[in-house]
């Protein structure tokens, strides 16, 4: 059952897959059937461009099942350049530099593994935007 499910969430967890309302232009992660904006079903696939930036962080020291393998780690909202706020992870950043604003885009990660002999999960999570950085001086 894990693995089924794993599998259907493979698009939207690598790829940032959701929806655009054809009417209102409002985007959505993950993807709605009805816009909940204008009420129109004409929704059409979209993929983010993986851009956005932190709005909040916190560490996590007392993770859920299947996580405890990444303890400690930095979990946050970020808004997307098109607008939705997703939770998600943030990595390959100290947490005393992240702050509310930093720009940030999306990179592949291990999420969790399930026990031994389940399945190893990869899904997104925010890092530095590699641009930023090198504008640093
Ligand atoms: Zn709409």
């Amino acid at each position: 059952m894990q693995i089924a499910r794993t599998w259907r969430q493979q698009a939207s967890n690598l790829r940032l897959s959701g929806t655009q309302c054809a009417s209102c232009h409002a985007h959505f992660f993950p993807g709605r059937i009805r816009c909940p904006h204008c009420a129109s079903t004409d929704m059409q696939p979209h993929a983010f461009s993986g851009q956005g930036e932190v709005l909040v962080t916190t560490v996590v020291h007392e993770a859920p099942r299947n996580f405890e393998e990444q303890v400690p780690y930095l979990a946050g909202l970020v808004r997307l350049a098109e607008g939705p706020v997703i939770a998600a992870l943030l990595t390959d950043v100290d947490p005393k530099d992240v702050a509310p604003g930093m720009p940030v885009e999306m990179v592949t990660r291990r999420i969790k593994s399930d026990g031994t002999s389940g399945p190893i999960v990869y899904a997104y999570k925010f890092a530095p935007l590699i641009s930023e950085l090198q504008d640093t001086p």
